[in-house]
C-alpha cells in the first residue's frame, strides 16, 4: 500500500510560528495539495462530499496542522503512564476502531507542530516519577507510524525519548512506512508494535491500511534496527474457524521471524468490545459490515463516563484468552504476554 498522502490540508496560522509548520506547508505546497487556512481546528467545515458518507470518507483524506493547546496528558492503561499528543486521527478504514466515537464529528487528521512543548510536558511528567520509570504511549489517538513519513515527529519523540534517563515509548501501528524510523537514536527506549489478527479479520474489517505481510516485513526490519518488538493482537474475535485463524496467525509470524532477535518479545491481547454509541456510529459508516455487534450475545462492562461496552461473556473471554496464551507459548515460548483485557 502506498504511503498515505491527504488530499486536502488547513493550516492553523498559528502553526506557522513553529519550523514544523512551515516545513509542513512548504513540502505540501511542493507536492500540489490544495491548502486552506483556518483560525481553528473547530472551524474545519465544508469538507467537500455531498453527504454525511462522502464527509467522512474525505475527512480521513483530510489533514490539520496546528497546535496542541490541552497539555496535559492522558493516561493510557494497562500499556503506558501516559498518551504522548502528537497526532489524532487515522487515515485507515478499520470497521471496529475506537476512534469513530472519540472523535465522532470530527475524524480529519490532525498532527500538531508545537513539539517542544510537548517534550517540556513530557519531560516534567518524567521527573515526577523519577526514579521510577514513565511509559509514554503514541498511539492512542491515531496510527501515528502511519503518518510520520510526512511529519517525522515521531522520528524526533524516539530520539527525545532515547535521550531520556527515566522514559520509555511506545506505539502500536498497521503500517509498514517505517524506513525512515530505522535510523532514529531510540537507545532501546521505545517498543514498536504492529497489530496483527487473522485473516479473516484484516480481510473484512481492515480497509485501508497495510497487508499482514506488509507489516510482517516492517517488523523484520525494526527488530533488524534493534528495536524492543511487540505485537498486538486486537481486537481479538469470534468469528467462525477463530482458533484455526489465530493459530494461523501464529504460525505466520513464527515463519515470518525467523532469523530474527526476538528477544523480549511481547505480546498485548485485546479482546473484541463496542460501546452502544459506536454500533450507531459504524452501522451508519460502514453499513454492509460484517461486524457482529448483538448485546444479547455479549456482557455488558461499566465504563467511564457512564458508558459501558460489551465484551465477550466470562466463559467465552476466558476462552479467548487462554487459547491465544497458548499459541503464544507454542509458538513464542519465549515471549512475555503483558496482559489481556
Ligand atoms: Fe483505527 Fe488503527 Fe485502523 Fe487507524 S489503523 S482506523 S487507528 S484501528
Amino acid at each position: 500500500m502506498e504511503p498515505f498522502t491527504p488530499q486536502l490540508v488547513y493550516i492553523e496560522p498559528q502553526a506557522l510560528d513553529y519550523p514544523l509548520g512551515r516545513e509542513l506547508k512548504e513540502k505540501f505546497e511542493k507536492m500540489g495539495i490544495e491548502i486552506r487556512e483556518t483560525t481553528s481546528h473547530n472551524q474545519v467545515r465544508n469538507i467537500p462530499g455531498d453527504n454525511e458518507l462522502q464527509q467522512y470518507r474525505n475527512a480521513k483524506s483530510t489533514l490539520v496542522v496546528g497546535l496542541r493547546r490541552t497539555l496535559k496528558f492522558d493516561t493510557s492503561k494497562p500499556s503506558a503512564e501516559y498518551a504522548i499528543p502528537l497526532a489524532t486521527g487515522c487515515m485507515g478504514h478499520c470497521h471496529y476502531c475506537y476512534l469513530q466515537t472519540t472523535l465522532g464529528s470530527k475524524p480529519y487528521i490532525r498532527t500538531y507542530v508545537n513539539l517542544d512543548e510537548i517534550f517540556a510536558q513530557a519531560q516534567k511528567y518524567m521527573d515526577e516519577r523519577a526514579p521510577e520509570m514513565t511509559r509514554f504511549e503514541a498511539a492512542c489517538t491515531s496510527d501515528i507510524v502511519g503518518l510520520d513519513h510526512l511529519t517525522h515527529s515521531l522520528k524526533k519523540t524516539i530520539e527525545f525519548i532515547g535521550e531520556s534517563e527515566f522514559g520509555l515509548l511506545r506505539f502500536v501501528t498497521k503500517y509498514h512506512h517505517v524506513d525512515h524510523l530505522l535510523d532514529a537514536k531510540h537507545n532501546g527506549r521505545t517498543r514498536f508494535r504492529f497489530s496483527v489478527n487473522s485473516r479473516y479479520v484484516i480481510k473484512n474489517f481492515e480497509p485501508g491500511t497495510s497487508t499482514f505481510d506488509e507489516r510482517l516485513e516492517a517488523a523484520r526490519k525494526v527488530a533488524g534496527a534493534g528495536y524492543a518488538l511487540g505485537f498486538i493482537v486486537a481486537p481479538i474475535y469470534m468469528h467462525e474457524g477463530w482458533e484455526e485463524g489465530y493459530e494461523e496467525l501464529f504460525q505466520r509470524l513464527g515463519e515470518a521471524l525467523k532469523g530474527v532477535n526476538t528477544n523480549g518479545l511481547t505480546f498485548e491481547l485485546i479482546q473484541h468490545r463496542f460501546t452502544k454509541p459506536a454500533k450507531n456510529v459504524i452501522m451508519k459508516r460502514y453499513p454492509k459490515t460484517k461486524l457482529e455487534m448483538d448485546e444479547e450475545k455479549r456482557k455488558y462492562k461499566w465504563g467511564r463516563y457512564g458508558i459501558g461496552k460489551y465484551v465477550y461473556p466470562t466463559d467465552e473471554a476466558k476462552n479467548l484468552e487462554e487459547t491465544i496464551r497458548e499459541y503464544a507459548r507454542t509458538y513464542f515460548p519465549e515471549s512475555e504476554v503483558q496482559y489481556f483485557t
